[in-house]
């Protein structure tokens, strides 16, 4: 294939190749036939749709030798100049970045010039984006133009432009393509490119492109790129699904396997955010969304299953999720609290199950780059096995089992559910001890290495939410015998939030490895005295997260402060059952 995009490559040159601007056409190509053409006209429609090369077809017939019907002949030195770039009769400024009155000045100040062509076409793209005294010259020249001159405003907003300006030009109006026409056109491209794929890859570029030739055009050289291969794909009707069950587990699994096909979280997110888009179009006005006919049923159907306020709040969320991305280390951290919010009903007031989540997070990132190695599916942070059928749909039979239901494989199987949602039995104020495995005085001696693991594989998942976001943060660095466990914090101010628990860690180690156990912290003041926080600063006191917040940037973030960014204003408190 041709280095050159496809766009560019299959950009129209006559009239007659233009899709879906019939109207347009047939107002240019007769005032042209006839040689009734207008001094200024206006374009106005969305990006993509075909203004600008619109303009240069017009520049191109009206500079032709030898025109035919209104068309040009794209074959005289004229019609090769324009089409390369070189013509002295056409001018093109780009409004966007050349707005000043000295670029319109200089452009206009050509208009006397003596030129080869019979007329001189000027170009003025996004032409909304002229400051004021550029956009009084333009009018002064609007108002007389010399009658061998053709002005073309090309713009996406025509309501920003001057009212003087738009009553002074014809104004033609660019629509987004049918999908019918836009499908038939890609079709076309691939099989003259020679690009072979699957009826699924159209269908995806269309989505993608919102009814833009040129959108849809790039969305299928880069669908061709990764070789065409449907499987590649993100299925995105599999986020919509999850928000529809509340399943987190569903969402982040979908996620995970997202970026583990090479796809970065913020075009993932900008792809779901369309789609419901889409989707919610097709409840709304069907007539607007971009795909297959047969496709807009299951859209509709999807649609109603979330519902028209599911809908707007997944949107709503996301598209805050893609502006919190623009400061965020990892933008995919933003989108999976979002896929965490947006599955679960509760999570916006129930901090500790955000906390578990996040405490998983943060250790992914701590232990190396989430990239690094992916996963395809969440990882039990207890077990270590991918605790989830990956993608797999769930079956009809369990969607039958009852939501409230505990226990069910189901919610065992989800570490999100696991850690946040247990049965109100088994979610108690202290530690858990009856899941530590009952040591053998035989034991292997306690050092170092033991006191990690059996952190490792039970203690911390056993700590209360605060406790446990506190602890994740930091990581034991030493054992002095016989009894006392070194504990790091990633920085003094953290080290004083730790100080307040050490006595309850201390007791959780004890349980697990069935013998006494002191904690303390290293490099760090072993006791909240030298700092400001208050000395009786029980586990039962609420946190003030502003205070968390202040605390020196340290290379890892605490649970608390993803959670505290992410809900400015929130309270952290601990949760009493
Ligand atoms: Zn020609």
């Amino acid at each position: 294939m041709a280095t050159q995009s496809l766009y560019r490559r299959y950009r129209p040159r006559r009239f007659a190749e233009l899709k879906g601007q019939e109207h347009v056409v047939r107002a240019l190509r007769e005032a042209v036939r006839t040689g009734r053409e207008g001094q200024a006209y206006l374009f106005s429609g969305p990006r993509g749709t075909g203004k600008t090369t619109t303009a240069r077809i017009l520049a191109k017939v009206l500079n032709c030798t030898a025109p035919v019907d209104g068309e040009p002949c794209c074959e005289c030195e004229s019609c090769l100049s324009v089409e390369k770039g070189t013509s002295y009769d056409v001018h093109e400024l780009d409004a966007a970045s050349n707005n000043s009155v000295e670029d319109v000045r200089s452009l206009i100040d050509k208009v006397s010039l003596a030129t080869p062509g019979r007329h001189k076409v000027y170009i003025l793209d996004e032409v909304h984006m002229l400051g004021p005294g550029a956009s009084a010259a333009l009018l002064k020249v609007l108002e007389e133009p010399p009658p061998h001159v053709v002005f073309v405003l090309a713009t996406t907003d025509p309501q920003r432009l001057k009212d003087t300006i738009r009553s002074r030009t014809q104004h033609l109006q660019f629509h987004l393509l049918p999908s019918d026409t836009l499908a038939e056109h890609l079709r076309w491209v691939a099989d003259d490119a020679g690009i072979d794929i699957d009826p699924s890859v159209i269908d995806a570029a269309l989505e993608q492109g919102g009814g833009s030739a040129r959108d849809s055009l790039s969305a299928l050289e880069l669908l061709a790129a990764t070789g065409g291969d449907v499987s590649d794909h993100i299925d995105l009707d599999e986020f919509v699904a999850a928000f529809t069950d509340s399943d987190t587990g569903q969402a982040l699994a979908a996620v995970a396997h997202a970026v583990s096909m090479g796809h970065d979280p913020r075009t993932l997110t900008e792809h779901l955010l369309r789609h419901l888009r889409n989707l919610f179009l097709s409840l709304m006005a069907p007539e607007l969304v971009q795909v297959r006919h047969d496709r807009l049923d299951e859209l509709a159907s999807l649609a109603r299953a979330l519902g028209a306020a599911g809908l707007v709040r997944s949107m709503e969320r996301l598209g805050q999720a893609l502006v919190e991305m623009r400061f965020a280390p990892d933008p995919r951290i933003m989108l999976e609290i979002s896929l965490v919010q947006l599955t679960r009903d509760d999570s916006g007031d129930d901090t500790g199950a955000l906390l578990a989540r996040l405490e998983r997070l943060e250790r992914t990132v701590r232990e190396g780059s989430p990239r690094a190695a992916e996963p395809a599916a969440p990882v039990d942070p207890d077990t270590g096995k991918a605790v989830l059928g990956g993608r797999a749909r769930r079956s009809a039979e369990s969607k039958a089992v009852p939501k409230g239901s505990t226990a069910t494989p189901e919610e065992s199987a989800s570490p999100v559910m696991a850690a946040e949602a247990p049965s109100p039995a088994d979610d108690s104020e202290t530690a858990a001890p009856t899941t530590e495995p009952a040591p053998s005085a035989s034991a292997s001696p306690l050092d170092l290495r033991r006191v990690i693991e059996v952190w490792d594989s039970s203690v911390r998942a056993g700590l209360k939410p605060l406790v446990r976001a506190l602890f994740s943060a930091g990581e034991f660095v030493a054992f002095d015998p016989p009894s006392v466990a070194r504990f790091r914090a990633p920085n003094p101010a953290h080290g004083a939030r730790c100080a307040a628990h050490l006595t309850e860690v201390a007791a959780a180690l004890a349980r697990a490895l069935g013998t006494e156990v002191t904690v303390v912290l290293d490099d760090a003041p072993e006791a909240p005295a030298t700092t400001d926080s208050p000395a009786d600063d029980t586990t039962e006191e609420p946190v003030d997260p502003t205070e968390l917040v202040d605390v020196p940037p340290a290379d890892v973030p605490t649970a608390v402060d993803s959670i505290t960014r992410a809900f400015p204003g929130a309270q952290v408190v601990e949760r009493t059952d």
